[in-house]
């Protein structure tokens, strides 16, 4: 009796530790060890299916076979840039909100043009003498933050992107740290850290294009089997410089111009998975990953390159690793992923030309010193235009003030100048945006991008198809659906399988985020929850 009765105490005990135990669990908030965001910078949607026959079976085509993808995903705002589009996907934001309008634009408070991370009391680590770089010309909190904050910052958040903006603005403001590029460098600001962390220095330490693409960049397959790009050779694309033709092999691109530079994102992003820990401590964590390289072949050989197919095939494979990595570490459901793009690309004017669709471009210092002279004839001073994106043109208040001019009406007058430009389909100034003639999508993109302190003051709509500059090479900013149409595919942690071809929009991934994560959407949020995956996730 008595030799029965001390197991049977401690197997009782046993019992309620347990029971106890998978209480606290079941008390817990169900959250994958890590959210992995991807944003694949100018992806367009169509990229998903276009190269489809030869992507393999564990890259892209798995995220749309085990995932869930959003088919017609729409940027809310215009125009449709890199910075803009990477704070609105972690802010749930707009411009007009989080402030980011532009890549640089015209400052008032400081009176010149300004980068969007641009920050002049912080540094870059080791390279001081470049401009200081942080977030803190974002205006509003980022999902990371808000997952931060929901942790009392016990969970970690890192971004990674060879741009600035791509890492810096996704990451937030309380981020851990964001890792971009500079002269062939992974680098940091002070803003997060005082010393570069020894993973970053052992990782600059390796000769990547040795290890990566000893002999220059090549097609994956044979040349002659991309038989869905244009030829090799054609006259609208942007050799590289030291190169004589726009053709492959490319032995004088450095890494970021190829797509060796996705490849070493991932790796960079791996080296900061495992530098952080990323993913093993009690509370989710983040990492906010970008891909800046496709963006730079894109604007340099145009979207129908065979360069651009051979970008994703390779991005396909790289993929597929990524997940692989992800899965031997986290298991597959251990991990919340999703992919989209902060902007489209349209072809090039000269692709436009030679199949006879519909095309232009134009020289902009040309056109803006037309309005100059129309301006002088009409005013009788010079100056009025003080600064100009490409959408928007800043007047100089105090020469209007000077000469007693009336800002609303050399507004108008100067939007009346651009629209007798073929290249440019309307314009008008920007406090009229809501009594302007304009289709409901295109003028709440335009209200959604712009900024009452940091916009302009006259506002230009281009003609489908145009392009600022020359005929070669392509270009992004507009509202239209090749620049705002994004593919958005999500995988992993209790996401079901499917798809949904309602129109969701670029402000609405926070949100989602934020209610699978069950944290507050971010401060500037104007976007809805995703109802379609948030109803069946597990
Ligand atoms: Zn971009
Ligand atoms: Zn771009």
């Amino acid at each position: 009796m008595k030799r029965l009765f001390v197991p049977a105490l401690i197997l009782a005990g046993m019992m309620t530790i347990l029971a106890w135990w998978k209480g606290d669990r079941k008390n817990k908030i169900e959250r994958p060890r890590i959210v992995v965001g991807l944003m694949v910078d100018q992806m367009r949607w169509d990229y998903l299916y276009k190269y489809s026959e030869r992507y393999g079976e564990g890259g892209i085509k798995r995220l749309l076979r085990e995932g869930f993808t959003c088919e017609n995903t729409l940027i809310r705002h215009a125009p449709t840039v890199t910075a803009a589009g990477h704070a609105s996907v972690y802010t749930g934001s707009v411009p007009a909100i989080n402030g980011i309008i532009e890549n640089s634009w015209y400052d008032r408070e400081w009176g010149r043009k300004i980068s969007n991370v641009e920050d002049t009391t912080v540094s870059i680590i080791g390279m001081e003498d470049l401009m200081g770089r942080s977030p803190r010309n974002l205006l509003s909190t980022t999902i990371g933050d808000e997952l931060r904050i929901a942790t009392q910052f016990q969970s970690k958040v890192v971004g990674v992107a060879i741009k600035d903006r791509g890492a810096i603005l996704p990451a937030g403001h309380s981020a851990n740290g964001a890792f971009w590029r500079e002269n062939s460098e992974w680098v940091t600001s002070t803003y997060y850290m005082d010393a570069l962390p020894q993973w970053v220095q052992d990782f600059n330490a390796i000769d990547w294009k040795e290890k990566l693409y000893p002999n220059g960049w090549e097609t994956l397959f044979p040349i002659e089997s991309y038989t869905l790009s244009s030829a090799d050779d054609k006259s609208y694309e942007n050799a590289f410089t030291g190169e004589e033709k726009p053709v492959f092999p490319h032995t004088e691109a450095s890494i970021s111009q190829t797509p060796f530079g996705n490849t070493i994102t991932f790796e960079f992003s791996k080296a900061a998975i495992e530098g952080y820990g990323l993913g093993e401590g009690d509370h989710t964590d983040m990492i906010a990953i970008s891909l800046s390289s496709p963006d730079k072949i894109g604007h340099r050989f145009g979207p129908n390159s065979i360069e651009v197919e051979d970008n994703y095939l390779r991005l396909d494979r790289d993929l597929e690793e990524f997940f692989n990595y992800l899965d031997e570490r986290y298991g597959r459901n251990g991990y919340l992923f999703f992919i989209t793009a902060d902007h489209g690309v349209n072809q090039s004017p000269g692709y436009l030309e030679e199949n006879k669709l519909p095309y232009g471009f134009m020289d902009k210092s040309k056109v803006t010193a037309r309005v100059e002279e129309a301006l002088r004839n009409k005013y009788g001073v010079d100056g009025i235009i003080l600064s100009e994106t490409d959408n928007q043109i800043y007047l100089d208040y105090d020469i209007l003030d000077g000469k007693n001019l009336d800002k609303r009406e050399v507004s108008l007058f100067i939007a009346d100048e651009l629209k007798k430009e073929g290249g440019i389909q309307n314009a008008f100034p920007t406090d009229m945006i809501s009594s302007v003639t304009l289709p409901d999508r295109i003028r709440s993109m335009v209200t959604n991008g712009y900024h009452a302190k940091r916009g302009g003051d006259v506002f230009l709509i281009r003609t489908a198809g145009y392009k600022w500059g020359s005929r070669n090479g392509a270009s992004h900013s507009d509202w239209y659906p090749f620049d705002a149409h994004i593919p958005l595919v999500w995988m992993g942690h209790g996401i079901p399988r499917g798809h949904t071809n309602r129109t969701v929009g670029m402000t609405d991934i926070a949100p989602t985020l934020g209610a699978l994560l069950k944290v507050q959407m971010p401060s500037g949020s104007i976007g809805e929850v995703i109802t379609e995956i948030t109803d069946f996730y597990q």
